[in-house]
């Protein structure tokens, strides 16, 4: 394969990006090599700078769930940009907005947009302490929720395969208001939480990992956390960043039947435009200015191009649900695929998966935490993610990560990746 335009991007690109990239992951860093530059795609397919196809199951890091260019959300943005980009002020579409995601996601009553994942958790924390007037928020280890100075503590994703969870630039005193627990350790939250009695203003997690690779929450956990909340008055937030409008209609909330108090929400409301939203109980998010005394803006909040976008994809997951159906068999098959292979081949590797999110561990461990997730051979790892680029299957270049199933992935598309891992693994071993 030739990658010699995506490697005279890079060595550009580094002398004027930090790095060469605008967000970490995408320099390749965990695997080797240099990053490819994708230039389009369309459906499940991405075409880079040199002309190189792959079937990929990156999809933005999730919201491309119905896959790249679709028509739905093509025509929904090219009818709203005939009236400009943004006004500053409010419009029909966000109100639109607003009620589907009410009718869709369990936990919300009221919600507010805002233009990132990371500011839909910082937001969330703040109403948190606003409402409960107390400063601690508890977060998972390995659980990534934005950029946010208060979650670069323990933090997955990125951060973790970069090698500095606790990043420079967080002060000590933010740090110290933020505390950490192991995934799926209840006992060890409740210790936290004595320890720290009426401190505590909000517990955060992912309620299915996506930033250690995928990680499942361990039957009776999240209802756990729910009672440990509840008898605490701590406000219980569950980031669905990822998991949102993918594991279900409603979320991981709706298919694990545990209800947060408030919800954040990421970047596939916006079908892939710039967007996040948070929201929940009515009473905590009356605290929100200017309906209450908490301060959150945005001049492109709201925004009426990634409003189209975002409803016409939700609209369209709303009134289909057969597209679960469809994204449960395609992860289905392509999991127990992998697995005949590990059986056929004698590999230990352990593979996580729920719906169409998984993720294929290099370790013989069980992976229900980041201890485990970080026991991989990571440099197996890279190996298999170039073997598989070279095959046409581009996935994300981290251990550290999920992958993401869109219903653009066919039957033929499924053979075609089921195969190339098998080669792959033969070809690494
Ligand atoms: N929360 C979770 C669970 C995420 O996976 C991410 C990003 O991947 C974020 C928050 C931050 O979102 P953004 O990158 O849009 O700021």
């Amino acid at each position: 394969m030739d990658f010699s335009s995506s490697k005279s991007l890079f060595a550009k690109a580094q002398q004027y990006i930090p790095g060469g990239v605008n967000s970490p992951v995408r320099a390749f860093k965990a695997v080797g090599g240099s990053p490819i530059f994708i230039k389009s795609a369309k459906g499940a397919l991405v075409f880079d700078e040199d002309g190189n196809e792959y079937i990929e199951l990156i999809n933005s890091w999730g919201p491309m769930i119905l896959g790249h260019g679709n028509e739905l959300i093509l025509k929904a943005v090219s009818d709203a940009i005939q009236h400009s980009f943004s006004f500053g002020a409010p419009t029909r579409r966000e109100v639109e907005m607003a009620e589907l995601l009410v009718n869709m996601v369990p936990s919300v009553e009221k919600v507010r947009m805002v233009n990132s994942g990371t500011e839909a958790t910082m937001s969330a924390i703040r109403v948190a302490r606003g409402f409960t007037g107390r400063d601690k928020i508890i977060k998972f280890e390995g659980c990534y929720h934005g950029h946010g100075d208060s979650f670069l503590i323990a933090a997955g994703s990125g951060a973790v395969t970069f090698g500095t969870p606790d990043s420079p630039g967080v002060t000590k005193g933010v740090a110290n208001d933020t505390l950490t627990a192991p995934y799926n350790d209840l006992a060890a939250v409740q210790n936290l939480v004595e320890a720290n009695k009426g401190q505590v203003a909000a517990l955060i997690l992912e309620p299915v990992v996506g930033n250690m690779g995928c990680v499942l929450p361990a039957p009776g956990f999240l209802e756990g956390l729910r009672k440990l909340c509840d008898q605490e008055g701590i406000v219980f937030i569950f980031d669905e960043v990822m998991t949102g409008f993918r594991l279900a209609k409603g979320g991981a909330q709706e298919r694990f039947g545990v209800t947060p108090d408030l919800t954040t929400m990421g970047k596939i409301i916006g079908g892939g435009m710039p967007v996040g939203a948070y929201g929940g109980k009515a009473e905590i998010m009356n605290c929100v200015s200017p309906a209450g005394p908490v301060y959150q803006a945005g001049t492109l909040s709201g925004n009426p191009i990634a409003m189209a976008a975002g409803l016409a994809m939700l609209t369209y997951l709303n009134e289909n649900p057969e597209v679960y159906q469809q994204l449960e068999a395609t992860g289905n098959q392509l999991v127990s695929g992998f697995q005949a292979t590990n059986a056929k081949l004698g590999l230990p590797y352990t593979i996580n998966h729920v719906g169409s999110m998984y993720t294929q561990f290099f370790t013989d461990q069980v992976v229900t935490d980041f201890p485990s997730a970080k026991s991989s051979n990571l440099a197996m790892f890279g190996k298999y993610f170039h073997a598989m680029l070279q095959r046409g299957i581009y996935l994300g270049p981290s251990q550290f990560e999920s992958m993401f199933i869109s219903t653009a992935i066919d039957q033929t598309m499924v053979n075609r990746i089921i195969e190339a891992n098998e080669d792959a693994l033969k070809e690494i071993h």
